[in-house]
């Protein structure tokens, strides 16, 4: 690529909404075969909603409130807008954790109460077949439920809907027309990530994933050659910097942004297509 052409090709970017930070990765995307997106907030806006809530605790919110308070995740966000709307009590909290893709920790009134992901929580207390079917029911109508336990007690259920980007669908279709091989790589659930499914219409869906396995799949998938990865959390960063072409989402963390090498402004799933079409158009040009 010349230097020209590559100049040209930033500014047109610029233009469109995709910031290019290095001139190689505009060859690299032009020559992808796969592309890989994070579910939450990258397919989905990520302005998450509590839909239902399902106690088993009088202080139940207050427990849910007070560990979501002290974390980051956009989850926790929507938890603590929902127990702040039903003026909830902050409880006292030490030790508090945040762990990546599984969920928070913390100490209150001396017990450990953790909340996060059904196969999560299920490490940690023995799931009535109940509690399970409730939680299948909810992630089949595409809400993520969030478990909350303290001891060995299960305090309730929260279940969090999001909303599929308006572009999603038709960027989906448009890459599979392009040629590329589409993939939907989440941390969330897999009837969660199925249900969503049935509307983007990836080719393929991986859910379930910690971090470190989003990156280990990125790697798989680069033995058939250049991959694309889209996402937006903190635990996009692994895969987003294995990637050979890394986009996040400009609403996106500090972490995803700073580990891709192409940011896409206006927070759309379709600016990846334009993305690849600048890139090929670029290269056809001074090839
Ligand atoms: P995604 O890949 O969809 O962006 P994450 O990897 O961030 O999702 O999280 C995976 C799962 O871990 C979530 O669907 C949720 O069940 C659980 N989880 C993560 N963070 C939290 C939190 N702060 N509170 C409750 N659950 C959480
Ligand atoms: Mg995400």
């Amino acid at each position: 690529a010349t230097p020209v052409a590559i100049m040209v090709a930033s500014g047109k970017g610029a233009k469109n909404g995709i910031l290019f930070k290095d001139a190689a990765v505009i060859e690299n995307t032009s020559r992808a075969g796969t592309i890989v997106f994070d579910k939450t907030g990258t397919v989905t806006t990520g302005k998450m909603k509590v839909v239902d809530e399902i106690s088993f605790d009088d202080s139940f919110l207050s427990y849910a409130y007070t560990l979501e308070s002290k974390s980051e995740h956009p989850l926790a966000k929507a938890v603590c807008n929902y127990a702040i709307e039903k003026n909830t009590a902050l409880l006292n909290a030490e030790g508090f954790k945040a762990l990546l893709g599984n969920g928070v920790e913390a100490t209150i009134d001396g017990s450990t109460v953790y909340g996060g992901s059904v196969k999560f929580i299920s490490t940690k207390l023995e799931l009535e077949s109940g509690v399970l079917a409730q939680c299948d029911k909810l992630s089949e109508e595409g809400k993520t439920p969030l478990l909350f336990i303290k001891a060995n007690k299960l305090l309730g259920i929260i279940a969090i809907s999001d909303t599929i980007r308006d572009d999603s669908k038709s960027a989906i279709a448009e890459l599979k027309n392009m040629g590329l091989r589409t993939v939907l790589l989440t941390g969330d659930n897999e009837k969660t990530a199925n249900a969503i499914n049935r509307i983007v219409k990836f080719d393929e869906v991986i859910s379930g994933v910690l971090p470190d396995e989003k990156e280990a799949y990125i790697r798989s998938f680069q033995r058939d050659g250049k991959v694309i990865m889209v996402g937006d959390g903190i635990n996009d960063s692994p895969a987003l910097m294995r990637a050979d072409i890394g986009m996040a989402v400009s609403g996106g963390t500090d972490a995803a942004i700073g580990s891709a090498s192409i940011v896409l402004m206006g927070d759309t799933v379709s600016t990846a297509v334009s993305a690849i079409r600048l890139s090929r158009s670029t290269l056809k040009v001074i090839k």
